[in-house]
């Protein structure tokens, strides 16, 4: 089998026209193709007259060797690599004790997965609730301005991502393939299978959900077992090694590996990390609003006289400005046809983030308009300084929307004119339970606002009209990651305590679902082979 990429044909082609394109690439006759599927389909768009959709595809062609041979320098054209997941470890079983994995987020989730596929019968822990009891707590705050601390978009089976745009693509280094069986088990799960051949796949909320009950049944059906409502308030040490994990239930967990796949949210249990004396550091992270424009701007700017091709969907974009203030303004967690979310796990504090379905067919696009900070930026140099930022400013766009979970808005008119919004106009936004106008500025640091009032007329020159006075930004986004890094050597472990394993989101070893799960994995793999008593690669 090979692998031909930057194959490329006109947005509408009919079917039979990609075999023809495949072997007239090659130069080989159509009978020569034995059989082609595609690996990856992306579209481009540069030319909105004359977009292109652009394969990867892996084919069987008589005669391989001779083909290869010949297009020995061409850098698409190569044998496609072997994407199989293989275990890295076989595990005796007897006298051990079981791993524990904190988190039921993807990185929890896929740790939780390969430790069971091993045989290893992880526990899994959650503070959050079972999905479905989740999700009802989490529309709670949506309708009714009623949060759970304990069950809410970011704590629960599933973790931060389930109520979620459900992007699956991430800039991680791959050589493994581990996204591929990341993918795979969540199409077997339930996902649609397109998720394995779209540049930029994405699954939506609804599915989500279904998926991480058939995932946890999976995991359960190998041997793992599940504790919902069961939050890691402590950690047992002896010189420097892990011995145990205590819970709210007033138990304590007798464990020599523990996986923690917090996310970046579990404030309480990150200051709990610290001063138990595990090696915390501050990591750079970003802060902003989410501006929302109506997706039928976005498409026409994206696509042009293609807006609304069925093939195309709802048009997303990336943006990125580097300013004169030395910051740099990015798009971040882009979800088109979606809604901006109410993200808190906190009483008190109001949060920003996006969502939408598989069918990306809500009325307005929305984004992260984010400013990057770093350390230097933090009110002191204590490892956890950039939790304090993060609460403050969610406290205080909390009271700017009038202290009932409602979120600060202003038009993108007004915020560059420097005055507060008195009404919103156009662009109804999505964020429930509701939307106040007022003025954005003093709720973020004056470089962040500076920043951010050059980066609008600039990104309006990329994309028509994000500029435009009547796009509305809602405040704040301030978990865009983890303001904290639990750094690990490379066995996987944290720098100071043997058995503790820092991962995901919030450890600082990933951004997005898709590098969460990945990250599981390997430290799955890296929890095997320290049972086995073997090195991580
Ligand atoms: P998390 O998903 O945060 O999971 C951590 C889990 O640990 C939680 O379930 C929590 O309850 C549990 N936990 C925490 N502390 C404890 C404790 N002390 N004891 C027991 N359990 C504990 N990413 C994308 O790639 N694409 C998207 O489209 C996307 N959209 C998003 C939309 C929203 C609204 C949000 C909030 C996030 C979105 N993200 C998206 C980000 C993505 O969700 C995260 O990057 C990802 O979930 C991180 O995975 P994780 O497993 O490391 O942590």
């Amino acid at each position: 089998m090979l692998r031909l990429s930057e194959l490329k044909l006109p947005l509408d082609h009919p079917p039979e026209a990609l075999p023809t394109a495949i072997a007239a690439r090659l130069g080989v006759s159509s009978g020569d193709l034995v059989s082609w599927s595609i690996w990856k389909r992306a579209h481009d768009a540069r030319r909105k007259s004359a977009i292109l959709k652009v394969y990867i595809v892996d084919v069987e062609v008589k005669g391989e060797a001779a083909v290869l041979a010949r297009f020995a320098n061409d850098t698409h054209v190569s044998p496609t690599p072997d994407v199989a997941y293989r275990p890295v470890a076989a595990v005796p079983k007897s006298g051990r004790l079981r791993p524990v994995v904190i988190g039921a987020g993807p990185c929890g989730l896929f740790a939780g997965l390969i430790l069971a596929e091993m045989g290893l019968a992880p526990i899994i822990l959650d503070r959050g609730k079972v999905v479905r009891e989740r999700t009802k707590d989490t529309w709670a705050l949506w309708r009714k301005g009623r949060l759970d601390p304990e069950s809410n978009v970011q704590y629960g089976e599933g973790g931060a991502g389930t109520f979620s745009d459900g992007k699956l693509y991430s800039q991680i280094k791959d050589p493994r393939f581990l996204a591929r069986k990341v993918l795979t088990e969540f199409v077997a799960a339930g996902a649609p299978a397109d998720i394995l051949t779209e540049a930029h796949p994405h699954i939506g909320t609804f599915r989500l959900v279904t998926m991480v009950e058939a995932m946890r049944a999976k995991i359960e059906r190998l041997g793992g077992e599940y504790r919902f409502e069961h939050r890691v308030t402590d950690i047992d040490l002896d010189k420097g090694t892990l011995r145990g994990v205590r819970l709210q239930t007033g138990e304590t967990l007798e464990a020599d590996h523990v996986v923690f796949a917090i996310g970046h949210s579990s404030r309480d249990t990150l200051h709990t990390l610290y001063d138990r004396g595990v090696h915390v550091e501050a990591k750079p992270f970003s802060i902003g609003f989410r501006i929302e424009h109506p997706q039928s701007w976005i498409d026409r700017a994206m696509f042009g006289p293609c807006a609304g091709h069925p093939d195309l969907g709802a048009a997303a974009y990336t943006l990125s400005h580097h300013c004169s203030n030395g910051r740099t303004v990015y798009s971040f967690c882009m979800c088109p046809g979606g809604t901006v979310v109410a993200a808190t796990s906190e009483p008190g504090r109001v949060v920003t983030n996006g969502m939408s379905q598989y069918s990306r067919n809500e009325r307005n696009a929305n984004s992260g308009f984010v400013v990057g900070i770093s350390p230097e930026d933090y009110s002191s140099d204590h490892p956890l300084a950039g939790i304090d930022l993060q609460r403050d400013l969610e406290s205080r766009a909390y009271a700017a929307g009038g202290g009932d979970y409602f979120a600060p808005g202003q038009l993108v008119g007004d915020f560059l004119a420097g005055r507060p919004s008195t009404a919103l106009g156009e662009v109804v936004p999505s964020y429930k339970p509701g939307v106040r106008p007022t003025d954005l500025a003093p709720l973020m640091p004056d470089y962040v606002i500076a920043a951010m009032r050059e980066a609008l007329p600039v990104f309006g020159r990329k994309i028509a009209r994000y500029d435009d006075a009547q796009a509305v930004l809602t405040g704040v986004e301030t978990r865009s990651s983890s303001p904290v890094r639990m750094t690990r050597g490379a066995d996987f472990q944290s720098l100071n305590v043997r058995g503790l394993f820092p991962a995901g989101e919030g450890a600082g070893y990933a951004g997005g679902i898709l590098s969460a799960a990945v990250d599981g994995i390997k430290v799955a793999e890296a929890v095997a082979l320290s049972m086995a008593g073997k090195a991580a690669a």
